[in-house]
Formats: structure tokens, C-alpha cells, sequence
């Protein structure tokens, strides 16, 4: 099948579904410029090793390691911009057929984007926790005060540290998050994977447990996926270029001016 009927094929799939939902990887992020966190290969880890600074055991060890290194990547993420990819996305949130996105990011990079229904299945960037009486700051507040100055931030009530809302090594998902994100798979008739190789658990059995509830799957990644024989469309194609087209298309099945 030629790139161009891929991506006609997806589209019509996504126009015929019911309810779509998206799940994105680090691939979706990377055209705007963010390492992924979680992967060894992506080149934040050429210097240290994930689990002596990006684990629950090394944060509560030395927050002070912990922050140091996460500083280039907060102001990375916070300089951000979505791109075509999440714009696509959100473009087709509004068009009312996808109703969410299940994200292995922690950029926030989907909401930026215009996307609504947004699980966030590794946490997020936006907010951080004292750790000992829970209250919740934006960490545009904090980048503004200690992280600024190279401090580690503490909490205006308690003075305990203050923790960045991520899911880091050795921490367990949000349940809350996790079981809407299996809800989300069990009812969709149709799986958009972008960017994602599906190698992190617990992203990766979704769309397994998509495919035993009967829905299609459509992959669109750079990379081949240990799901692809299971998809009913995969596109290798850079998620920025691709995604809009199908879009595009999508508008030309619903009959639609764009
Ligand atoms: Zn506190």
C-alpha cells in the first residue's frame, strides 16, 4: 500500500469510528524539541545512570542530585511548543473523534496543543507536591523562585521538599489515571498509537488489551512496534508530517472545507 492510501486508509478508519482514542509516546514530543526521560537511548542519560538520579530512592537520597538534573529538562519542557503532530491531535479531539489521549509524556505539550481529555500516564510537569502535607504548586511558581536561583524548592506551608508531579523509577502510576486510561482502551473502537515504540510498560499492553476488546489499531512511528502485525494500518512516517494528512483526510471523508 502506497504512503498516500495509509494514510486515506486512516483517516477513513478514524471517520467510520465511534469512539477513537489516541495513545502517544516520546516519538509525538521530539519534533519539539524534548528528550524522553524514561528512555536510555534518548541522550540525557549519556553521563549518569536513570536510577541513581531519576528514582523515588534517589530523590528522597539527594534531592539536591535529583534537581540538578531535572533542571535543563523543566526549562526545556516549559520553553516548548506543540507541534503539527499535537496540533492534529487536538484538531481531531475537536472534531468529536478523538475523545482521549492516553500519554506516556510529561510535557504537557497535548494541552498546550488545544487537547481536551488529556491522561497523563507518567505524571506531569505542570505541578509539583510537598511530600509531606501534599499541597500542590504550579512548577511555573517554582522555576520562578529556588529552582532559578539553583535551589531545591521547599513548600510555603510546611517547608518540606517539594516534588515535581512525575512518575519517576520505582514509583507506581497514579491509579486514578491508570484505571480511566484502561477504561478509555477497553471502550474504543479505534487505537491511534503515535509515537510510541510500545516498549514501556504499562503503555505498551494497551493496545493489546485494545485489540482483545475488538478495536483497531492504527500506529503511526518512525520505528517498528512489537504491535505492528496486530494494527490494521502502520505509518513510518515522521508524526508531524503524517498526522496532519490524516487529518486533512479525515475532513475530506466528513465532507468538510479546510
Ligand atoms: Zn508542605
Amino acid at each position: 500500500m502506497s504512503a498516500e492510501s495509509k494514510i486515506r486508509r486512516a483517516a477513513e478508519i478514524l471517520s467510520a469510528s465511534s469512539h477513537a482514542i489516541a495513545l502517544t509516546g516520546a516519538g509525538i514530543s521530539t519534533p519539539s524539541g524534548i528528550p524522553d526521560f524514561r528512555t536510555p537511548q534518548s541522550g540525557l542519560w549519556e553521563h549518569q545512570d536513570p536510577m541513581q538520579v531519576a528514582s523515588i530512592q534517589a530523590f528522597r537520597r539527594d534531592p539536591r542530585v535529583f534537581y540538578q538534573w531535572i533542571r535543563p529538562l523543566a526549562e526545556t519542557v516549559a520553553r516548548a511548543l506543540p507541534n503539527p503532530a499535537h496540533v492534529a491531535l487536538a484538531e481531531l479531539e475537536r472534531l468529536g473523534l478523538v475523545k482521549a489521549v492516553c500519554t506516556q509524556n510529561i510535557d504537557g505539550l497535548h494541552q498546550k496543543a488545544g487537547s481536551v481529555h488529556v491522561l497523563e500516564l507518567h505524571g506531569s510537569m505542570r505541578q509539583a507536591k510537598c511530600t509531606r502535607c501534599g499541597l500542590c504548586v504550579s512548577t511555573a511558581e517554582l522555576w520562578a523562585s529556588a529552582m532559578e536561583r539553583g535551589e531545591i524548592p521547599h513548600c510555603r506551608q510546611c517547608q518540606a521538599v517539594v516534588k515535581p508531579d512525575l512518575v519517576l523509577y520505582g514509583e507506581d502510576l497514579s491509579q486514578e489515571v491508570f484505571w480511566a486510561a484502561m477504561a478509555e482502551t477497553k471502550s474504543c473502537d479505534v487505537m491511534l498509537v503515535v509515537g510510541s515504540s510500545l516498549e514501556v510498560s504499562p503503555a505498551a499492553d494497551l493496545p493489546g488489551m485494545a485489540r482483545r476488546h475488538g478495536a483497531q489499531i492504527v500506529i503511526v512511528n518512525r520505528e517498528p512496534t512489537g504491535m505492528d502485525s496486530a494494527a490494521a494500518i502502520v505509518i513510518r512516517e515522521d508524526v508531524a508530517i503524517a498526522l496532519p494528512k490524516i487529518v486533512i483526510s479525515v475532513k475530506q471523508f466528513k465532507g468538510m472545507a479546510y
